[in-house]
């Protein structure tokens, strides 16, 4: 079906669905009335204000459902930068304690930064070589001051899954609250806040075939108040206090609408995508032995390979691939020409670092992508080794 493959069109094969994904042409089919037709504002109490009032709550009820949330613990924002940037800001104080990893991503670290040189105490913990943290170890890190710990659910480099709910009930035990960045996992594997014992969560809707710019932040009812008192926005009140702005309408129905869907495809989705990547790793190891999975061979996303391949320099063969886009670390800050942080902390060498590639498979990728991705990989990867 035509409609359900947005980038058809061009030469282009897209595997890096982990940096953003198409928008899904359903979500902007329910986006496009509001913009032009049902333009209100939602906060308007006029005829115009409710249609784009009720949209909204529409939208919230089903985000809130993807995660098994109640509709009004739901705050949208921005994106998952500013997700992040709202609980982690909210919820500590200086004197107070906060426990992170060190393969989060930079939304994470670099807010833990600022807030380590404003009195706030740091503690980033070691994973192993596979990318994982034990619980053990974040029970270890606790101390009498630490308030929140934050671990992501999926990396966005290695797609490696934290056991997130075994880490909340460490948490929990020891009266700390616990945040987690969902933005590579949601709709893409089931979370639930509840069985997962969540107290805050961060998502976006551009990496599960929502809008760019769109994003969320769930917070436990109890906890409310945290964000309400420190909110990162200043102004009209909106959300309940937590973020002020005129809600952008047509990004949260989209969000919503992208959350709506993936409840419904997610787990035939996964099906699907995780056969396309055992495919696209079989047939790469056949065709350049020696490459090697970084991050955990099962606990990790259904769509996400993430390969070291000796002897080539990944950006040289991401420049040599031209058309078929898959990333050399994480796309999220890919002017960067450091190697990745993730892949350090797995304990990789700076050349085996610079010589992975990370490829993200997606809802709107077909087994045809997968044969010609590693025929062009397989060719780009005997040429540059025979110019070395
Ligand atoms: N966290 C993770 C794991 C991500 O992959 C991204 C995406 O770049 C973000 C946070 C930031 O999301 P956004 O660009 O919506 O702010």
């Amino acid at each position: 079906m035509a409609l359900l493959r947005p980038f058809s069109e061009s030469q282009m094969i897209f595997l890096d669905n982990h940096s953003t994904t198409p928008c899904d042409p359903r979500v902007l089919e329910k986006m496009l009335p509001f913009f032009c037709d049902s333009y209100g504002n939602a906060s308007s109490a006029h005829v115009a204000g409710l249609a784009a009032h009720r949209a909204v709550v529409e939208a919230r009820s089903s985000v809130a459902e993807l995660i098994g949330a109640r509709a009004d613990e739901i705050v949208f924002t921005g994106g998952a930068t500013e997700s992040i940037n709202l609980a982690l800001k909210s919820c500590l104080r200086p004197g107070s304690h906060l426990v992170t990893l060190a393969t989060e991503h930079r939304a994470v670290l670099d807010t833990s930064r600022y807030l380590a040189a404003s009195g706030i105490e740091v503690t980033v913990l070691p994973v192993d070589s596979e990318g994982l943290v034990q619980p053990e170890e974040v029970a270890n890190a606790l101390k009498s001051n630490t308030v929140l710990v934050s671990v992501m659910h999926a990396n966005n480099e290695i797609g490696v899954l934290q056991p997130i709910g075994a880490i909340s009930s460490v948490c929990r035990d020891a009266g700390v609250l616990f945040h987690t960045d969902a933005s590579q996992s949601l709709g893409k594997v089931p979370v639930d806040v509840d069985a997962d014992g969540v107290d805050l969560l961060s998502g976006t809707a551009h990496k599960f075939y929502g809008p760019k710019g769109t994003g969320f932040l769930y917070v436990r009812r109890r906890h409310a108040g945290k964000l309400r008192s420190s909110p990162q926005m200043h102004g009209g009140g909106h959300e309940g206090g937590a973020r002020s702005g005129t809600l952008n309408v047509p990004g949260i129905v989209g969000l919503g609408e992208a959350a709506r869907i993936s409840r419904v495809e997610m787990i035939d989705d996964g099906l699907r995508i995780g056969e396309l990547s055992r495919s696209l790793l079989g047939d790469l190891m056949r065709s350049l032995p020696g490459i090697r999975l970084n991050g955990h061979r099962t606990m990790r996303l259904p769509g996400n390979l993430n390969v070291a391949i000796p002897g080539v320099s990944a950006q040289a063969l991401a420049e040599y691939l031209d058309g078929l886009c898959l990333s050399t670390g994480s796309a999220c800050s890919s002017q960067s020409v450091e190697p990745s942080h993730v892949l350090l902390a797995l304990g990789l060498s700076e050349q085996e670092a610079y010589s992975s590639i990370r490829i993200g498979i997606g809802r709107f990728n077909q087994p045809d992508d997968i044969a010609e991705a590693v025929r062009r990989i397989t060719e780009a990867v005997h040429n540059l080794r025979a110019i070395v």
